[in-house]
């Protein structure tokens, strides 16, 4: 095997070359500018795709929040989720216009949260996962939100929104950017991964026709029947093995 060592290219481009053997310079390196630089990696490193896996969180890992707090408050109105309205800005304006008229605080909703438990073989099948690929979750909750979750999960990556706070009253909410689940994925096409995407709602369709392979998990008979494009399974261990074959 030759000996490799970091090295600048041979082509005065002043470009850093990694993997150039010590010893003979490659003839490539007489190439100029990034075609000559691309070369010379891929001489010792020939192109490759890694599998990476993005999972939706509430519905898929853990229960739906809102209808917890529905259920906790006796607000029924707050039932409402991304299942059943496709517009997220309308839906989170109607539920913290329901908040306010209520007078529900950001502590009441956090102590609801604290009182539940991932889904059943939701943090297993994480963990199982975890040990063939890296998973990413992509949500449309908020970091005030996620925190008792993620502690039960193991802390895995979790990217999400955050919600604007005054006094304990919420007063509104920022998206990092709009369609953050898509872009995520986009974002890691354009690092050369393959992504394997999972969610249940609405919400996640976007981001599941992004990924080069999607899958529906918990999905309600509308979704399903909206977007027959992905195939749905209704347990941990179907998915995990979907997304095995997939990798
Ligand atoms: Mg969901």
């Amino acid at each position: 095997m030759k000996e490799l060592r970091h090295g600048i290219a041979g082509d005065g481009s002043n470009r850093q070359c990694l993997f150039q053997p010590l010893v003979t310079p490659p003839a490539e390196t007489k190439a100029s500018g990034e075609a000559g630089l691309a070369r010379c990696i891929l001489k010792n490193s020939a192109p490759m795709k890694q599998a990476i896996v993005t999972l939706d969180m509430e519905g898929v890992l853990t229960p739906e929040i809102w209808i917890a707090v529905a259920e906790q408050t006796g607000i029924a109105e707050l039932r409402r989720t991304t299942r059943d309205e496709p517009d997220y800005d309308k839906l989170m304006h109607y539920r913290l216009g329901i908040l306010d008229r209520h007078g529900i605080r950001l502590s009441q909703i956090q102590e609801v949260i604290g009182t539940l438990k991932p889904l059943p073989g939701g943090k297993e099948f994480l963990d199982e996962l975890r040990t063939l690929v890296p998973v990413i979750i992509l949500s449309d909750t908020f970091e005030q939100f996620a925190q008792p979750f993620l502690r039960q999960l193991n802390w895995p990556t979790l990217f999400c929104h955050r919600l604007m706070v005054d006094h304990d009253r919420i007063t509104g909410y920022q998206l990092r950017q709009p369609n953050q689940k898509q872009k995520s994925v986009a974002a890691l096409k354009s690092l050369n991964y393959h992504v394997i995407s999972a969610g249940d709602s609405y919400n996640d369709t976007a981001m599941l026709g992004e990924a080069n392979i999607g899958f529906l998990i918990h999905a309600p008979e509308n979704v399903k029947r909206e977007f027959p494009q992905f195939k749905a399974v209704e347990s941990h261990a179907e998915l995990l093995q979907l997304i095995q074959g997939a990798l």
